[in-house]
């Protein structure tokens, strides 16, 4: 095999593990762990407890051996921690439910807003406020969760607090989410003058310029 051969192994990992994270925001980018949401091709990419764990390493939430430590204890026949699926597709909904509503500028539903409220709670009551390498007077504090071993929250919490952060103090204007026909990605658009509509360019924003194109050449054909 030369170098410049495909890695088999790449395409053979779950999508969770390779899903581009454009949302701009941890929150977001969970949010997007299903796509298509509403049309025909409509697809969960979160189907399993390990999906969560792949695609928290891919985030950037654990490392490599904090994924195989939580895989230990949430994957096997009578795993330690049974929920953290049922517990991320929950957070991810309430999440994707309150941000597509502030993106279509309505009021959010109130059971999203409680469910994602009782969750946070839940996750900071399993983190202990530690300081960090950096000096106090430069923000040297962060909620942490228990990494030995780590658990259910040590995926969750920071997505949770990403979540009530940019809620209570991001810019709202820049939430946003895709025009694409039945994409239903997040994204927080941080373009200079707020104008950013897709998801990617070249996925929803090409798609919509064929849809355009086709439309324009068939109205000339008949015309
Ligand atoms: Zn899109």
């Amino acid at each position: 095999m030369t170098n410049s051969a495909p890695d088999p192994n790449a395409e053979a990992l779950p999508r969770a593990a390779r899903l581009p994270l454009i949302g701009g925001a941890l929150a977001f980018d969970f949010a997007n762990t299903a796509s298509g949401r509403g049309g025909p091709e409509a697809r969960d990419h979160l189907t399993a407890p390990d999906h969560v764990l792949l695609w928290a390493e891919h985030a950037g939430i654990l490392d490599a051996s904090a994924a195989a430590a939580l895989r230990a204890r949430a994957i096997g026949p009578t795993p330690e921690i049974p929920d953290l699926l049922d517990r991320a597709l929950e957070l991810r909904e309430c999440v994707h439910a309150i941000a597509s509503a502030v993106a279509a500028h309505t009021p959010p539903d109130a059971d999203a807003l409680t469910r994602l409220s009782t969750l946070t709670a839940t996750a900071l009551a399993a983190a202990t406020l530690a300081a960090t390498t950096l000096a106090p007077q430069d923000g040297g504090f962060r909620w942490s969760w228990p990494t030995d071993p780590p658990g259910l929250w040590t995926v969750l919490g920071p997505i949770a607090l990403s979540a009530v952060g940019l809620l209570r103090d991001g810019d709202l204007h820049r939430l946003k989410q895709c025009h694409g026909e039945h994409c239903g990605w997040i994204f927080f658009d941080t373009s200079k003058n707020n104008s950013r509509r897709w998801c990617e360019m070249s996925v929803c924003g090409n798609r919509a310029k064929q849809k355009t194109f086709a439309k324009t050449a068939k109205r000339r054909a008949s015309d």
